[in-house]
């Protein structure tokens, strides 16, 4: 049995791979798919059920299947899909559960998946079994290995919020319900989440406005018309001296290929992109910290980009006065008589104050994963079986995903994906960086399993 804590694309990406790793196999596997919400095939993104809230990357980027890039367009046109190159979130939610579906049909019977709900709170090791997982409403499932596909850390709070009024995660379910009263809405952030609020709230009520705050009021650039392909890549790969890179040389060559294709900065992008873990990996610690604290703000709102439709709203909010983006700090937020005043510094110009029903934090993932409440991940670093990387975005492993313990050890048979292994590769979180370590992940976790003999037991 092989559980996987959390049903979102990280686990369902999984849960795809091991059945068809044990279809070619011809290998019985069983598998738990266990998620909090029963959000199983959707998770934090893809469960939106708003028509406008689009993919942020076009569909040709979004297979499932690495070795089939195709697979979700003709998903698309099979299915009557009429889109501009992105489609709807909620339409890629239910690809992925479909093709979770198709996989255990070709894998089945003797491969299958549990879909579970419930909310893993402590994994323990026992003498039957190698592990035990608990779940808050006391149940437990026995597992010869657990992959971790939690997903991002939930936004923490930037400073000491009136907790009546404020959304501390605009993408749990029904996070939003309430803020569709009218009143106007502070979102924290002015990334892709905001955009998404912003649209999402101005939808649901007439009346409401949205002033979108952050420290550089940084808004995501816009996708360009997908050009033909160039013939070379327009980021050559970047290979370090001695095993080491520093950043200051990464820099100077991405200013080197941007300035050699002035109206092709996105390919550039696109380029790096794969080579963002390899890179990150040969970076210092000391140039990591350096970019995330001063570098890493700009590269997310040239590789994190809109969809044309997407851009079109937020400018269509905007002039008729319903979008507002500010530049500032928020330094003090108060209750008072039922609306939030929040202080904002400007830098030298003059403080603002602004008055709103609502404050909705769209900050991204929190930074440091010690101080998580996730009653999971607190009990995996309290029990010694997990440890943090090195920069605390997320919890260190081996090269093949194993958790590290606190002895710094890999254990074997605890395994993460996605966004818990922002740290240690960075560019963890989209789609193609996670099929690919589910790929890999699923031919880990069954190599040496052996076929089943014609006429044997399933
Ligand atoms: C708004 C948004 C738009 C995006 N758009 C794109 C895009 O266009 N293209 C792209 O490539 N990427 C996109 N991404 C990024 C990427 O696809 C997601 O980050 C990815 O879906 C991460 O999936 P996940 O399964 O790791 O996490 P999640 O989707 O968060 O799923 C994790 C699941 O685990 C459950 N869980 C957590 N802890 C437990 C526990 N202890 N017990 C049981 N269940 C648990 C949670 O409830 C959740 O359902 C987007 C992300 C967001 C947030």
């Amino acid at each position: 049995m092989i559980a996987i804590v959390g049903g979102g694309a990280s686990g369902t990406l999984a849960a795809i791979y091991l059945l068809h790793e044990a279809a070619s196999r011809r290998t019985p596997l069983r598998v738990a798919l266990i998620d909090r919400h029963g959000r199983h095939g959707l998770g934090q993104a893809y469960s939106t059920t708003h028509p406008a809230h689009l993919l942020n990357s076009p569909a040709a980027t979004m297979s499932a299947l690495a070795g089939d890039p195709e697979h979700l367009t003709r998903w698309a046109a099979e299915a009557g899909l009429a889109h501009d190159g992105f489609l709807p979130r909620r339409s890629y939610g239910r690809y992925l559960s479909e093709s979770l579906a198709a996989a255990e049909r070709s894998a089945g019977p003797a491969a299958r998946v549990s879909r579970i709900t419930g909310d893993v709170v402590a994994i323990r090791r026992c003498s039957h079994r190698p592990l035990r997982l608990h779940l808050a409403a006391d149940g437990r499932i026995d597992a010869d290995a657990v992959v971790l596909a939690s997903g991002n850390l939930p936004p923490a709070a930037p400073f000491p919020v009136p907790p009546d009024r404020y959304i501390a995660d605009p993408w749990e379910p029904g996070a939003l319900d309430a803020a569709t009263d009218g009143s106007p809405v502070a979102v924290l952030g002015t990334g892709l989440s905001m955009l998404d609020v912003a649209i999402a709230l101005t939808d649901a009520h007439p009346r409401t406005v949205v002033h979108a705050i952050s420290r550089h009021a940084l808004l995501p650039r816009e996708h360009s018309s997908p050009r033909p392909a160039a013939g070379v890549s327009a980021m050559p790969a970047i290979r370090a001296t001695s095993g080491t890179l520093r950043l200051s040389r990464l820099i100077r060559e991405v200013r080197a290929s941007t300035a050699a294709r002035p109206d092709g900065w996105q390919e550039v992008v696109d380029a790096l992109r794969p080579q963002i873990p390899g890179l990150w990996a040969q970076l210092p610690e000391a140039d990591q910290r350096l970019f995330l604290a001063h570098v890493a703000r700009y590269w997310e709102v040239h590789r994190h980009r809109v969809p044309p439709a997407t851009a079109r709203r937020a400018a269509a909010l905007s002039s008729a006065g319903r979008l507002s983006v500010h530049r500032g700090r928020v330094v003090a937020a108060s209750d008072q008589h039922g609306c939030v005043r929040l202080r904002l510094d400007r830098g030298r110009s003059t403080a603002t104050e602004l008055a709103v029903g609502w404050l909705v934090n769209c900050t991204g993932p929190a930074s440091d994963i010690t101080g998580t409440a996730d009653p999971l991940l607190r009990h995996l670093l309290e029990a010694g079986l997990a440890r943090p990387d090195r920069l605390r975005l997320g919890l260190d492993t081996d090269p093949r995903g194993v958790l590290r313990g606190a002895d710094g050890r890999p254990a074997g048979d605890i395994f993460a994906l996605g966004p818990l292994l922002r740290g240690s590769r960075y560019e963890t979180t989209a789609i193609p960086e996670i099929r690919g370590q589910a790929a890999a992940l699923a031919r880990h976790l069954l190599a040496g399993r052996s076929a089943v003999r014609p006429g044997s037991a399933a």
